[in-house]
């Protein structure tokens, strides 16, 4: 069990807190895994922070990724050493800082040439030298019995062996809240539903934001010493409006691009392995991952000049997917296998030269801007290097003179809420009480504990999330607390009736039942031919 109970979350005291006159050291905008990380980095530091989500937490890109934490076997390919040295080192820092919610995970790149087991084999060999002591097993080359032995549903024909090699997988959305919740250990105040409309200047210099209350429709005015807009793909929207209230245009820095992922029964892909297939038809890679006991196949890269809140997939996406399954599964998935379709967009960083360049090669590395106001931007980077994001965005601020020292190199040691005495997690398994890590005990001691709504989920679980994880709608329960609309939308949709009669009593809102049926349906539709 936790030392600390776990801290409540009811909206009207936070927003008691919001409302108090004061100036924070720094407001950090977006609550996505950029914005968590600077909040908790600079709350270890000791400054005094406020986080101010339109949504809910990690309800833009930051719930829809591949749930891989790794150094990326591409950018290894791309000769970006640097990059997926610090990624390797920072998918420790997970694994050690929040063993319940991330674990590790081997992978096998199947061969059907003579030349590929050798050459993926010398890479991954590279992977497991840059990765030092941070290494997790050992790459091995497998001859075409192994091969076939680890993934019994492969394609045999043409099979000549294949490489195993480690990296790891997390739970993306729980370890948003779990970086929310472990910021407001630290003293931060964080509000989901509470978007920032416009920023506040004096005298040239950004001096704190308005923002409104979604649930209530109050709008609210914050000083601040520092703002940080880490808004993702939406970044440019808030550069925009600083740059206006100065006049003075500011370069749009994202390039959205869409990533499609397709849920399927874990029978695809018995064994214990996740399967990458290194080259796709359009010069990819694509994963299949055995996740919270379901398979994930994916993704996509398609450029994007419009911002959806819920992007959809175009056909051509879902066909490549399925098509590229097919090509190395015996028994491969149909459209009528499909449990959920997810969709995500990557705010990749512009290059500065104003020419358009095919989003696969633009750059996964972050960047962080300083406007003329003080205005502090990020985005671009990976979810599994967040923590080292943070710490250069405070540099930047310390560089800029909006914020005074503060302690240094903290959050590499800091354990999330729930890590505890919490045992290491299996990613693969269905959900269960283990994803509380040392928390379970106290899920399990709220009413409802006995009481399972769907395998894996409870009504005591849904009572935890209302008290102590912020959510306020079905849709926070079941996309991003519980991963069900994520596994299974249809199931998702029998359980939301229920899900929301508990939420309703817990927190006295309005749990937007209808809302959440409308996008579920969404999560299960098969798009026509040329369309979204
Ligand atoms: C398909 C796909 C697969 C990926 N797979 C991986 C992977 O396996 N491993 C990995 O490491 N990385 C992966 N990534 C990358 C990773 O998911 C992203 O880099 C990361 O989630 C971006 O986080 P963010 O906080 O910058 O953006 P977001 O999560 O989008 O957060 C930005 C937040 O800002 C909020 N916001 C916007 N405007 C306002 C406003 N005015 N006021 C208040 N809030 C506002 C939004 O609601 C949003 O929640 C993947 C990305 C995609 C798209």
């Amino acid at each position: 069990m936790d030392p600390v109970a776990p801290l409540p979350t009811r909206r009207a005291d936070l927003l008691a807190r919001l409302a108090e006159p004061r100036t924070w050291d720094l407001v950090v905008v977006g609550g996505g895994a950029t914005g968590l990380g600077v909040a908790l980095d600079a709350a270890a530091r000791g400054y005094s922070v406020l986080l101010l989500e339109s949504h809910d937490f990690a309800g833009g890109t930051s719930s829809r990724s591949t749930k891989l934490l790794h150094g990326g076997v591409r950018y290894l390919a791309q000769g970006n050493l640097s990059l997926v040295r610090e990624a390797l080192h920072e998918r420790s820092t997970v694994l050690r800082n929040a063993p319940h919610l991330a674990s590790k995970l081997s992978f096998v790149m199947p061969s059907y040439a003579w030349w590929q087991t050798p050459f993926y084999g010398i890479g991954l060999k590279l992977y497991d030298l840059l990765a030092g002591r941070a290494g997790l097993g050992p790459t091995t080359l497998l001859s075409r019995a192994q091969a076939r032995a680890a993934l019994p549903n492969l394609q045999r024909a043409g099979l000549r062996g294949g490489v195993l090699y480690w990296d790891a997988q997390f739970d993306d959305a729980r370890l948003a809240i779990a970086l929310a919740r472990t910021a407001a250990r630290e003293g931060a105040l964080l509000l989901n539903y509470c978007e920032v409309t416009a920023l506040l200047h004096e005298d040239g210099r950004v001096a704190g934001l308005r923002c409104r209350d979604a649930v209530s429709g109050q709008a609210h005015e914050v000083r601040a010493r520092c703002v940080v807009n880490a808004t993702g793909v939406w970044v440019d929207g808030l550069r925009q409006l600083d740059g206006a209230a100065l006049g003075q245009a500011a370069r749009p820095v994202v390039a959205p691009s869409q990533g499609v992922h397709v849920v399927v029964d874990r029978s695809f892909l018995p064994g214990g392995h996740a399967l990458l297939v290194p080259h796709t038809a359009d010069g990819r890679v694509l994963f299949a991952v055995p996740w919270r006991g379901k398979l994930v196949l994916g993704t996509t890269d398609t450029p994007r000049s419009d911002l959806p809140r819920e992007p959809r997939p175009l056909r051509a996406e879902l066909d490549f997917i399925l098509g590229e399954a097919g090509r190395y599964l015996a028994r491969a998935p149909t459209p009528a296998d499909v449990l959920s379709i997810w969709v995500g967009l990557r705010p990749l960083v512009r290059p500065d030269d104003g020419h358009d360049t095919a989003t696969r090669q633009l750059s996964r590395e972050h960047a962080v801007l300083v406007s003329p106001s003080g205005l502090v931007s990020v985005t671009g980077g990976k979810w599994t290097t967040y923590r080292t994001m943070a710490e250069d965005v405070l540099a930047h601020c310390r560089r800029a003179g909006l914020l005074p020292a503060g302690t240094s190199g903290v959050s590499a040691g800091l354990r999330l809420v729930g890590a505890g005495s919490a045992a290491a997690a299996s990613l693969q398994a269905a959900p269960d009480l283990s994803i509380y890590g040392s928390e379970a005990q106290a899920v399990s001691a709220l009413p409802g504990a006995g009481r399972e709504l769907a395998p894996g989920l409870s009504e005591a679980m849904v009572r935890f999330a209302a008290r102590h994880e912020y959510a306020l709608t079905v849709e926070d329960v079941l996309a991003r607390r519980s991963r069900l609309l994520f596994l299974d939308a249809a199931l998702a949709m029998e359980l939301a009736p229920a899900v929301a009669g508990v939420l309703g009593e817990e927190t006295g809102l309005d749990p937007n039942l209808d809302g959440f049926l409308a996008l579920a349906q969404d999560y299960l539709r098969w798009p026509a031919a040329q369309g979204t």
